[in-house]
């Protein structure tokens, strides 16, 4: 489904008891139904006056946000930022575990060794990231991998690199349960990642500009 102005909050993909223990329920609610939504109230307020705009996507405002307004393109980072960016948090994750598998095993292996290493690299960068903001693995356009971190609800699209994964370090999405424990945070999160979405992902980046051929 292409999704447009006015922006609505799609259901999760699993309940919000389904990543318990790991994230409890308590938070993906208030992440999901009140963060989240908050971004697309947001987001929708800001394009209200500008019908021109209402055909865009999410990924289309992201990667061209150098034309828009100048007065609503901060909000419109932020936002439509903050929409895509939850989206494919929640996206990312699932009750059921998923192997890493295909393409995508192969890429981190050729980059990071094996997989522990790609994950401790991963926690430690995680870890080290200052403020709020997303812990990202991306591709090129050549389906090279890295790990990057971003700023706020910052998108690699805006940078031209295909989003695979990203790591919510706001503390939205563990204060509840894990206080300022960070570290608790990131270990129980990875067991959650559903390495088949995130190598369809991948796959999708692989096609050749993928980026400009986005809905
Ligand atoms: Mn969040």
């Amino acid at each position: 489904m292409v999704e447009h102005y006015p922006f609505e909050l799609q259901p999760l993909p699993y309940l919000y008891d389904a990543l318990e223990p790991n994230i409890d329920m308590e938070t993906m609610y208030f992440h999901h139904a009140k963060h989240l939504r908050t971004y697309i109230d947001k987001l929708n307020e800001t394009l209200a006056p500008y019908p021109q705009y209402h055909a865009w996507t999410l990924e289309r405002l992201l990667l061209h946000l150098n034309e828009l307004p100048g007065e609503i393109r901060e909000d419109v980072r932020k936002n439509a930022g903050g929409v895509y960016n939850h989206k494919l948090y929640f996206e990312s994750l699932t009750p059921v575990p998923r192997e890493l598998d295909g393409a995508l095993r192969d890429a981190i292996f050729l980059n990071f060794g094996n997989y522990n290493s790609f994950q401790k690299t991963f926690s430690e960068m995680a870890l080290s990231l200052f403020g709020s903001g997303n812990l990202w693995l991306v591709s090129d356009n050549r389906g090279k991998l890295a790990i990057l971190p971003l700023s706020n609800q910052d998108t690699p699209l805006a940078i031209e690199l295909y989003p695979l994964l990203n790591l919510d370090l706001w503390e939205h999405a563990y204060y509840l349960k894990h206080q300022n424990r960070r570290a608790d945070y990131i270990a129980n999160w990875f067991p959650l990642v559903n390495w088949e979405e995130i190598g369809r992902r991948y796959q999708e980046a692989l096609i050749a500009n993928a980026l400009q051929n986005m809905p």
